[in-house]
Parts: C-alpha cells; sequence; structure tokens
C-alpha cells in the first residue's frame, strides 16, 4: 500500500531563470536511500497533480529536497508559488539509482536537472565519509548562470571525486568543456572505461543523448544505471 505522508514547504532556492530547489519537511515515518525518487501532490489551477522528482538531499539530512526546472504547466506554476509553510503530500520513495558501498569508481553523465539524485548519492557518500578510488562527475550545463550545488561537488575532490563541468554555451575565456557531453568528452577524462559503472539521470531526451555516448563507449547494460524522467524518446540509443 503507498503510504501518503503531509509536509510543508521549508524553503526554495532559486537558481539561475527557471531552476528552483524546494525544501520540504520531512515526515518521521518516510526513510529512502540515495538517488531514490518520490511523488509529490500538490493544488494547482487545475486542481491536485500529482509527479515524481528524486531526492536530491541525502538520507541523513532532516529535510528533503529536489531540484526542477519551473516551465508554464500548471503544476509548475503552482510549484513556483509555494510559500514557506505552504502544504503539499508525499509518497514513496521509488526507484532502483543506487551506489554500492563497496564501489571505488563511478562516472556520472548528467546535465540540468538530472543532477538530482546524483547529488542525494554523492551528498550520501560524502555523510559516510567515503573517498574513492577515483569517480568523474561530467555535468552538463546550459550556460554559468546556473550550475546547481557546483561548489558542494568541487568540495568533493578531497574525496575522490573530479567534477568536470561541460557548458552548452561557455563564458568568455573558459578552457574547459563545451558544447555536448561526447565519448571523446568522457575518454578526455577517464584513462579507461573497464569495470566502471555509468550513472545517467535527466529528461528522456538527455537520457537518450548520453545512451547513444555509453555505447559508442561499448558501456554494457549490465554497469549502466539509468533514471529516466519521463518515458523513453524515439530517441533510442543508435537511432538517428
Ligand atoms: C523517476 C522520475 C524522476 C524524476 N525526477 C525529477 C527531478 O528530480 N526534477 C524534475 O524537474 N523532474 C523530474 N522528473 C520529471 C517530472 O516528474 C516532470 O515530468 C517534469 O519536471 C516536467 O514537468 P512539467 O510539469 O514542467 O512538464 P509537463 O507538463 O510534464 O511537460 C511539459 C513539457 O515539458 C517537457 N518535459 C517533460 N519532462 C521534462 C523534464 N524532466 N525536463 C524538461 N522538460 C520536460 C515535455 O516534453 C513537455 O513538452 C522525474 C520523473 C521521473 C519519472
Amino acid at each position: 500500500m503507498t503510504v501518503r505522508h503531509e509536509v510543508r514547504l521549508l524553503g526554495r532556492e532559486p537558481c539561475g531563470d527557471d531552476i528552483l530547489t524546494l525544501r520540504f519537511s520531512r515526515p518521521e515515518a518516510y526513510d529512502f536511500r540515495a538517488g531514490q525518487w518520490f511523488t509529490l501532490t500538490i493544488d494547482t489551477a487545475d486542481g491536485s497533480e500529482t509527479k515524481t522528482f528524486s531526492h536530491c538531499s541525502a538520507p541523513a539530512d532532516a529535510y528533503l529536497e529536489t531540484t526542477t526546472r519551473v516551465s508554464t504547466s500548471a503544476f509548475k506554476k503552482a510549484l513556483a508559488h509555494m510559500m514557506p509553510g505552504d502544504r503539499a503530500a508525499i509518497s514513496g520513495p521509488g526507484g532502483r539509482l543506487a551506489l554500492a558501498s563497496d564501489e571505488g569508481r563511478a562516472c556520472f553523465l548528467v546535465g540540468g536537472t538530472g543532477i538530482t539524485p546524483v547529488r542525494s548519492i554523492l551528498r550520501d557518500a560524502m555523510y559516510h565519509d567515503r573517498v574513492f578510488d577515483d569517480s568523474l562527475l561530467l555535468y552538463g550545463s546550459r550556460d554559468e548562470r546556473c550550475v546547481p550545488f557546483v561548489e558542494e561537488f568541487a568540495r568533493m575532490s578531497s574525496h575522490g571525486v573530479r567534477l568536470e563541468l561541460c557548458f552548452e554555451n561557455p563564458p568568455i575565456g573558459w578552457g574547459g568543456e563545451s558544447g555536448f557531453i561526447t565519448a571523446e568528452t568522457v575518454l578526455r577524462h577517464l584513462d579507461d572505461v573497464e569495470g566502471i559503472p555509468f550513472f545517467v539521470a535527466g529528461p528522456p531526451v538527455m537520457v537518450a543523448a548520453m545512451e547513444r555516448v555509453l555505447d559508442d563507449l561499448g558501456v554494457p547494460d549490465v554497469r549502466r544505471r539509468i533514471e529516466r524522467f519521463g518515458p523513453p524518446t524515439k530517441h533510442r540509443a543508435g537511432a538517428e
């Protein structure tokens, strides 16, 4: 049986033009694993609506957080207008995206709001004081105006997490990665891809693009950890 919990908005952190991180109270009876998702039900102009969101907070945090891109949908408009103290309902958790405690290497290929479950996983690893042999976070972003949690990820370098930003529209003078993430981008930062689990999360189009990158790299399904934020698109890996 799905249990529904009442929560309240505790705070909101805008980033750039349209990214919003929302912090909710955490019900006592609610537990989850890093990388899992929950469903959020709020009142909208079209009535009560429910959508799925990944946790970007860690299980050790006293609150629940997610990050989203505000759109013109009734749901997102209502979400964007929520104020601290406003009520919502959540249920869950769900999902199997996870990093095992004995995995010393991992590669995360994410962009935009796909960062949510990855932030949960890496934040959880930091709570456990994990030091990776070497992990790569290849983090795609439209531009430098909003890169959620970038300072937090940069601090993880002391724990074996290498952050490489890839800007679609890089700032003038940027010496790092730019454009879209490709197999060549990955290989500039990883000597070999053998035995490494690859994490991909985000909107279906982004996931389809990263699946093509994994195809090009020859990463077998067994090492692909994928969270698609919606139904698969027609742009399947390998397709035009
Ligand atoms: C397992 C899972 C985890 C998810 N985690 C998150 C999360 O952490 N953060 C988050 O923002 N969303 C997440 N989503 C997606 C979320 O449930 C919504 O579908 C999404 O945010 C778009 O909602 P919307 O109301 O803006 O657009 P909709 O009314 O659903 O769609 C409007 C338009 O937006 C486009 N669109 C649909 N989904 C996305 C998307 N994810 N990003 C950009 N454009 C989109 C569609 O092509 C459509 O044209 C997750 C979904 C699943 C299934």
